[in-house]
């Protein structure tokens, strides 16, 4: 039960070396040029991750992971060129699970995809659900409801949530959030933690108003 990893990436020579690597350790590939393919083959393939370059022809990388994101908690990778994209993608908040900058190393890479397909995987995580009012996070399936409703969070944003479900009421410290997210230490830090929590509640909706930030300390969810 291999895994399938689709790569977005207009290049062909840096596709085809991604492409030789995961094969090598035994993923099934997909291959995608442009955004519009990729968004094809997300729906036909369904890929258990997809390594998405930004700047792609037709439609961008941008685009690509905000359409995904909008239906589906899919691990994404970013394939980003510029320090400045990445500033950008941490703005806007696309809800990708890692970033690598180019010129990367496709040993990293494949050690990138690993790690986020673990992560996603849940297997480490113990199979609880926290209920907290209308609000039911799943740390099982990484499934987030408010209201019934599924919410589309990434595999950081669940877990940063689920440290705050286990406690309700209680301040949890942004290095700690950090921490549980297992995000890369390159380039994460305090403000990658502030960045998840406005997606986590702008995506929550009617339940976002339960994630309090308590100045100077970190963030709570208010029973
Ligand atoms: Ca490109």
């Amino acid at each position: 039960m291999s895994a399938t990893i689709l790569i977005v990436e207009d290049e062909t020579r840096l596709g085809d070396i991604l492409e030789e690597y995961l094969r090598r350790e035994n993923y099934r590939v997909e291959r995608a040029k442009d955004g519009a393919r990729a968004l094809e083959l997300w729906r036909a393939a369904k890929p258990d991750l997809i390594l998405l370059d930004l700047m792609l022809p037709i439609i961008d990388g941008f685009e690509v992971a905000r359409k995904v994101r909008a239906e589906s908690s899919t691990p994404i990778i970013m394939l980003t060129a510029r320090d400045e994209e990445l500033d950008k993608l941490l703005g806007l908040g696309l809800g990708a699970d890692d970033y690598v900058v180019k010129p990367y190393s496709p040993r990293e890479v494949v050690a990138r995809v690993k790690a986020v397909l673990r992560r996603a995987s849940g297997v480490l995580m113990p199979s609880e659900i926290y209920r907290i009012g209308t609000l039911e996070v799943d740390i099982h399936s990484f499934v987030v409801r408010c209201g019934g409703e599924v919410v589309a969070l990434t595999t950081s944003e669940v877990k940063l949530l689920a440290v705050l479900a286990k406690t309700p009421g209680h301040v949890r410290q942004r290095a700690e959030l950090l921490a549980a997210t297992g995000d890369s230490d390159r380039y994460a830090d305090e403000r990658t933690v502030d960045a998840h929590v406005k997606n986590v509640r702008r995506k929550l909706g009617a339940c976002g108003e339960m994630l309090e930030t308590v100045r100077g300390m970190g963030y709570r969810l208010r029973v």
